[in-house]
This record gives C-alpha cells, sequence and structure tokens, in this order.
C-alpha cells in the first residue's frame, strides 16, 4: 500500500503492510485551521506515521 491508497480507502489499513490492526498511538492534537493531528501505529509491521484531518462538520449532541 502507499499513503495515495491509504487515503482513498479512508485510512482503514496500514499504508505500509495493509493490516487493519493500526490505532491512533496518541491523542489527537488540534492545531490551527480547523484541522487534528493524529499520530498513527500498525501493530503488524510498527510502521508509524502521521493523519490530518480537516473539521468538515459541526452539530448539536
Ligand atoms: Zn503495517
Amino acid at each position: 500500500m502507499t499513503f495515495k491508497s491509504y487515503l482513498e480507502s479512508g485510512g482503514e489499513n496500514c499504508p505500509k503492510c495493509g493490516s487493519t490492526a493500526i490505532k491512533a498511538s496518541a491523542p489527537p492534537e488540534k492545531i490551527k485551521g480547523g484541522k487534528v493531528r493524529v499520530a498513527m501505529f500498525c501493530a503488524t509491521c510498527g510502521a508509524r506515521w502521521q493523519d490530518t484531518y480537516t473539521l468538515s462538520m459541526a452539530e448539536d449532541l
């Protein structure tokens, strides 16, 4: 897999090995511009990378 296919699949699988055993390795961190950064980790191959999310919706709970 590549980061391109990782993004196209919605971030469901490790961008290196394709495993679904991926999780955030730290709490999400809010950054400027309505973005949130999340450090990610793959339990299968040990890959580490960073996801960046952009605010797209807000609603009452
Ligand atoms: Zn992996």
